[in-house]
């Protein structure tokens, strides 16, 4: 294998877990990001089975499991109806969880690796484009500088990459998402992701995320909201959200109580995006740069990590990294455009405008799904095991 100097454009996930998993292979690599000091936004995640088979191959299992919190079941209730109910005791794997984890302690878990093995980040770079020539790719930035040439950009930089064509489009639905202390006298289980819903214009969300490097554990509170209602939210005040929230869900009054500051409320807004082409000559678009979805199963960064690690493999196999990252693409393509086509169809089902998806839901779907198969089918789902993604990658699952 011959060794290539690569450029890495975006410090998330992706770009970090395939800047360790490339230095290891040899390869000379170095990080581009945006932000003068690499930071993650927002505030939890889920890490499921397939994105811990990756992090246990960069050593960061155990970090991982300490500072997130065990998931082993997603339930969410329509009034009194219970509409979503997985347990991750039917996968078809025994021994399987999710972890709720801060986004904070993901990044800094893969930053620390990063680090640690020396590998070169250049900050206050934001990539503005780039061009392809005899002697490889060239980033240029926004100061009017270009990079040297590398044998492969790696495009990190998230659903609105600048090096990637526009494609899909912006879910109207986002959400509201806060950092609190988890509240063990609040009653709800510190290993479920709990929801609650009102029709699907409606959703709360309190997911546990573990105490980071912190003292005490902690929960992302979240609050579905579409993103053109967001200045309205912001003129109505707290009070008459938390007046809202609390109809919906009175438990969660405890959480609720924590916010005094709507500032502590971060919006996020989703894209739902596909690239048809994921590789192009010097150049290859991984993780939310290829495809990026509504966080509705939890499979964003999950699926990054594996974009990752699949570049890593093919490229370990070959001297032309053309080939390499067609390779990749090829690998990991078909569970992507699953995962993409799976999002797509239950995204509407929990955040959407319809009147007719949450009836059915509530009255059709819900009950079936506390039936055999439908147990076992929507935890393959959820664990992102569904279409043996770690098969191709030879990669095993990491169990406690
Ligand atoms: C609210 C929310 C909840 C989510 N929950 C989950 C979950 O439970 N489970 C899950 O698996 N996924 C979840 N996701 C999705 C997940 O966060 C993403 O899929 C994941 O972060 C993608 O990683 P990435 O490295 O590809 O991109 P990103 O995390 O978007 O990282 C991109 C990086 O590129 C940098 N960058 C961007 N533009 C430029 C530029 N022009 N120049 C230089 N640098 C640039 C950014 O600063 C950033 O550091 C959630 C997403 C959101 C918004």
């Amino acid at each position: 294998m011959t060794r290539r100097a690569i450029a890495i454009a975006g410090c998330g996930p992706c770009g970090l877990a395939a800047a360790i998993l490339l230095h290891r292979a040899g390869h000379q690599v170095t990080l581009f990001e945006r932000f003068d000091a690499p930071r993650p936004i927002g505030s939890g995640l889920m890490i499921q089975p397939t994105g811990m088979a990756v992090l246990a191959q960069l050593g960061l299992a155990p970090r991982i499991r300490r500072e997130g919190a065990r998931i082993d079941r997603l339930h969410g209730l329509a009034g009194a109806r219970t509409v979503l109910d997985v347990s991750y005791a039917n996968a078809p794997v025994p021994g399987l969880a999710g972890i709720g984890l801060h986004r904070a302690s993901l990044f800094a878990a893969l930053f620390d690796a990063v680090q640690a093995a020396g590998i070169p980040v250049q900050t206050g770079r934001t990539v503005t484009g780039s061009r392809h020539g005899p002697a490889g790719r060239v980033l240029a930035f926004d100061d009017g500088e270009e990079s040297a040439p590398f044998g492969l950009v790696v495009d990190a930089m998230g659903t609105r990459s600048t090096l990637a064509p526009a494609a899909g489009h912006d879910l109207a639905y986002g959400a509201l998402w806060a950092t609190v202390d988890w509240v063990p006298d609040a009653g709800l289980d510190p290993h479920t992701l709990s929801q609650r819903y009102r029709r699907s214009s409606v959703m709360a969300g309190v997911l546990p995320i573990g105490p980071g490097e912190g003292p005490a554990p902690r929960a992302a509170l979240f609050w579905s909201l579409r993103a053109d209602r967001l200045a309205q939210w912001r003129a109505h005040g707290l009070a008459r959200w938390k007046d809202e929230m609390l109809a919906l869900w009175p438990q969660c009054a405890p959480f609720v109580d924590q916010i005094i500051d709507p500032d502590q409320l971060t919006f996020a807004r989703y894209a739902h995006r596909t690239l048809p082409q994921a590789a192009e000559p010097g150049l290859i678009h991984l993780g939310d740069a290829w495809h990026s979805a509504s966080p509705q199963l939890g499979q964003g960064a999950n699926m990054a990590l594996l974009d990752a690690w699949a570049l890593a493999h093919c490229l370990s196999a070959t001297d032309d990294p053309d080939a390499g990252a067609r390779a990749a693409v090829a690998l990991r393509r078909r569970h992507v455009r699953l995962y993409q086509w799976l999002t797509w169809l239950f995204t509407p089902v929990y955040q959407s405008d319809s009147r007719v998806l949450p009836i059915m839901r509530d009255w059709l779907v819900g009950p079936i799904s506390k039936l055999w198969p439908a147990t076992v089918i929507q935890t393959a789902m959820v664990t992102g095991l569904m279409g043996n993604p770690l098969a191709p990658l030879a990669l095993r699952l990491d169990r406690e």
